[in-house]
């Protein structure tokens, strides 16, 4: 009934984006598989990954660059989860590591581990964890949640961690109207009394302005979107919306009347995908975490045919001056902006950007009047298959255009981007290739933080998208 039953054999990094101390560090452990049963948990984990990988906003880049997911593998003596007689199951007591067991509270459904073996276990193998799920091998429907999240791996398992997922790790709360099911005839539901709920996915508040997700909701929505008639049972109508519609559909977080959700469907409410609202929750609690944007080399004439395929738009440049304690001369960061790509172009409906860092006119010293990195904010960027080889975060102009010195990285937290160069940096008589990048968002007067070799700061004039701040 515990680590007696069964062994540790190690971890294997199933999905890696980059080092775990930037990286938000997702663990799977295996309960309830014999040694003999190994590869089928090697099958399960890998499962998990290719569906959570696929469902929106898990499907993005900038998601899946910030994640680092481990599998964690572990034998028991038996197979499945201990299935108390008491609640209806078959009276099972199973011999396994972290001594799983169904029927926790009376609740036959509620499907728990021994927290403290496996959190011993999670420090151990992976001390950096933000998440563990401990999967039971039992096909038997069952789960629960918290920092350590438990599933069985019945039909649909992987829908039902993730829904548990969006209450640990991003602390959304369930959008849908019961607490005992619709058809239970249950008392104590019919209209919410409390205060407003911290999640970021219900609320009292159905004001077009002042609804907690204002900024989703289209002007043509009717506000509140769905109020339900009759507060003794659940709202029996259909979505009186366009699917995926944001507004404020009456019945949420257990109760029938006087709590608003987001949309008519949601993971949060029956499984279904993940709401706008509740992507956007997501997005923020990962966005602190840093990712490796995926650049592509092109030349000149890949990167005009990318936003304009017939023609070559005029650029507007603004350059100015880095100078660098004790150098002699000056440099310069040229920002370059095109118009938004036109309709038939890959980059159809996206505004270019593209940056140089240009030292040539410098005479050193070296290595102190090299630059180093560049940081500005950009927000989002737009993925774009740029050169045929698959979607890209930027580009680098090394063909057709001015320089010789290619970023070491070009990386992102929250809405930071920073490129670095490998040392000496762009020095004195060089320039760096052109960066580019591309943005829904037209462009705004901003700065940079220019770093030098020496290890100062200079506050660079420059332009990058005016991305909404929430
Ligand atoms: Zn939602």
């Amino acid at each position: 009934m515990g680590t007696g039953d069964g062994t540790v054999l190690g971890t294997t990094l199933l999905h890696n984006s980059g080092p775990a101390a930037s990286r938000w560090n997702l663990v799977l452990l295996s309960e309830g598989y014999k040694s003999s049963e190994m590869t089928q948990w090697h099958a399960d984990a890998q499962f998990f990954v290719g569906q959570l990988f696929a469902m929106p906003p898990f499907d993005e880049a900038a998601m899946q660059g910030r994640i680092n997911i481990y599998r964690v593998d572990v034998t028991s003596t038996d197979s499945g989860a201990d299935d108390p007689a008491p609640c209806g199951g078959t009276g099972v007591t199973a011999k396994t590591y972290f001594d799983a067991t169904y029927c926790t509270g009376g609740l036959e459904r509620l499907l728990t581990a021994n927290t403290s073996i496996v959190e011993g276990v999670l420090k151990a193998q992976v001390p950096s964890w933000h998440q563990g799920i401990v999967v039971v091998n039992s096909a038997k429907y069952g789960g629960s949640g918290g920092t350590i999240a438990v599933t069985s791996t019945a039909t649909n398992w992987v829908t039902v961690a993730v829904h548990e997922l969006g209450h640990s790790a991003f602390k959304l709360a369930d959008e849908y109207e019961s607490w005992a099911g619709c058809t239970s005839g249950e008392s104590g539901h019919d209209s919410y009394s409390g205060i407003e709920p911290t999640a970021p996915n219900v609320t009292l508040d159905s004001g077009r302005t002042t609804i907690k997700w204002a900024a989703l909701v289209q002007a043509a929505t009717v506000m509140p979107t769905s109020r339900n008639a009759n507060c003794a049972v659940c709202d029996p109508q259909t979505n009186p919306a366009a699917a995926g519609t944001i507004g404020a559909f009456e019945g949420a977080g257990y109760y029938h009347c006087g709590l608003f959700r987001p949309a008519f469907n949601c993971m949060m409410r029956n499984l279904t995908p993940f709401c706008a609202v509740c992507r956007q929750a997501i997005r923020r609690t990962l966005n602190p975490f840093e990712w490796a944007l995926r650049a592509v080399d092109v030349t000149s004439t890949i990167v005009e045919c990318a936003f304009a395929p017939s023609g070559e738009p005029a650029p507007n440049d603004i350059a100015p001056a880095i100078q660098i304690a004790g150098a002699t001369g000056s440099g310069s960061l040229q920002s370059r902006l095109y118009p938004r790509g036109v309709a038939g172009s890959v980059g159809a409906g996206c505004y270019p950007y593209e940056y140089r860092v240009d030292m040539t006119p410098v005479t050193g010293p070296l290595p102190a009047s090299a630059v180093r990195t560049l940081s500005f904010d950009f927000g989002p960027v737009s993925r774009i298959n740029y050169d045929g080889t698959g979607g890209a975060d930027l580009f680098v102009i090394t063909q057709g255009g001015p320089g010789t010195v290619r970023p070491a990285s070009v990386t992102q937290r929250d809405n930071r981007l920073t490129i670095a160069f490998a040392a000496p940096g762009v020095a004195a008589a060089h320039s760096s290739f052109t960066i580019g990048l591309a943005s829904d968002h037209p462009p705004r007067d901003t700065t940079a933080q220019v770093t030098d070799g020496a290890g100062n700061t200079h506050t660079i004039a420059t332009r990058a998208p005016a991305f909404p701040h929430p």
